[in-house]
């Protein structure tokens, strides 16, 4: 039987037949990636995508919301529930949406605010010379210790007493190890700084109790919900009552029209589903696997960035194979194996180069994987990367890819 999307545009339909399997057949340590559960999928492809709701609950600028807003309501109240805020906004379309919408409540155009460097797991939203970030506000970079390569928090609190920044941003998007939201509090009190923290890549680690939440120490808290989390690719903003109103506007009217009812729908659905016990398990299950993943790299012989990671990611050094990042990058590719090439810290390489890779765990969880398997990644990405010109090493490894997958699939049951 033909499905409407197979009889209204077949070429759609095959691509996405396609994709399905070629994550259910791959392995997939993307960090910033994740698979939604089919309660996910069918919120987000539900008839709310129809409705208009331009505004808030109880007050919205078109009429036929009555039903939409309960789905709205019960996103905000469980994403407070979740992680004890006072205030949530689940409208961001997106992780950069969310941030943008923050800077826009808390800081004034022209604005000093630190972030981490961008060549040392900072994100592009976070001060990059290329996104609005750089060009509205006036970032400056802290980064971590050349020795340890962790975050050096008296080197952030010289940094931030000399430049006296109106914000710090905490969070990142390659960094492997427990962010220490008190010590970033400590410094934007010690310089009467707002501390903002972008929890982005550990949002499902502080759903689940596996990172410690930066809640209570941030005056805003901006995440997506489609990395850790594990649910639509979406955003949001929790924080305290003082700033919802100013949060509240910036993100509509001041950024963004129309709130994506179904995205927002979906993203009620991933909340109720990270307060579930089974999340709890989750999350502490996704940090054990990086750091068997990890352990099994280093006894192959790569360099861990830092010595070994805290949470789902962990940064692979590979010049002790002799290899770039885009070149693992491509070689791990053909064999079945999806993952990024990253800088590390101090990184030779050009950006679009790099030395490193980016691994996270958080998928491979969701499908199943336990530390057996990791070791077994670990094994494979090795053989790969010993003999990155090797068709028959790539061929070898691609099958041995497959095979794991058959007995760890995401989604078994197919479209
Ligand atoms: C992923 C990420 C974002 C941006 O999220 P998008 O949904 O891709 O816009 C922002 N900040 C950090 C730290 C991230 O890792």
């Amino acid at each position: 039987m033909t499905s409407p999307l197979e009889r209204t545009d077949p070429e759609i339909a095959d691509i996405i037949r396609r994709e399905l399997e070629r994550q259910n057949t791959t392995i997939q340590l993307i960090a910033s990636e994740n698979f939604t559960s089919r309660a996910v999928l069918e919120a987000q492809g539900s008839v709310l995508t129809n409705k208009y709701s331009e505004g808030y609950p109880a007050k919205r600028y078109y009429g036929g919301n009555r039903v939409v807003d309960e789905a709205e309501n019960l996103a905000r109240d469980r994403a407070c529930a979740l992680f004890g805020a006072q205030h949530a906004n689940v409208q961001p379309h997106s992780g950069a949406n969310a941030n943008q919408a923050a800077y826009m409540a808390l800081l004034e155009p022209g604005d000093k605010v630190m972030g981490m460097r961008l060549d040392q797991g900072g994100h592009l939203t976070h001060g990059s010379p290329v996104n609005f970030s750089g060009r509205m506000y006036d970032f400056v970079a802290y980064g971590v210790d050349d020795e340890t390569e962790v975050l050096d928090y008296d080197a952030i609190r010289d940094l931030a007493v000399r430049e006296r920044p109106r914000m710090i941003i905490a969070g990142a998007t390659a960094y492997p190890r427990i962010i220490d939201f008190e010590a970033f509090r400590a410094i934007a009190d010690d310089v009467g700084a707002l501390l903002l923290v972008d929890a982005a890549h550990i949002a499902g680690l502080v759903a689940g109790g596996a990172h410690p939440s930066p809640v209570p120490m941030a005056d805003v808290v901006t995440f997506t919900t489609h990395k850790t989390l594990r649910g639509p690719r979406s955003g949001a903003i929790l924080s305290r009552s003082d700033y919802a109103a100013g949060i509240d506007k910036a993100v509509f009217p001041g950024l963004q029209g129309g709130p994506l009812m179904h995205v927002i729908a979906a993203k009620a659905v991933a909340f109720r589903e990270a307060r579930a016990p089974d999340f709890r398990r989750y999350a502490a299950d996704v940090v054990q696997n990086a750091q068997a993943l990890a352990a099994g790299l280093a006894a192959e012989g790569f360099r861990i960035v830092s010595g070994g990671t805290d949470n789902h990611l962990m940064l692979v050094d590979l010049r002790p194979f002799g290899v770039t990042g885009k070149v693992a990058q491509e070689a791990l590719d053909r064999a079945g194996i999806t993952c990024n090439k990253n800088a590390i810290p101090n990184d030779p390489e050009k950006p679009f180069v790099t030395s490193g890779l980016r691994l996270g765990s958080a998928a491979c969880t969701t499908a199943g994987m336990g530390p057996d398997q990791m070791r077994e990644i670990a094994a494979l990405i090795g053989h790969v990367l010993r003999a990155v010109d090797d068709d028959a090493a790539a061929a070898d490894v691609r099958e041995q890819a497959n095979r794991l997958c058959s007995k760890f699939t995401p989604y078994p049951e197919g479209a």
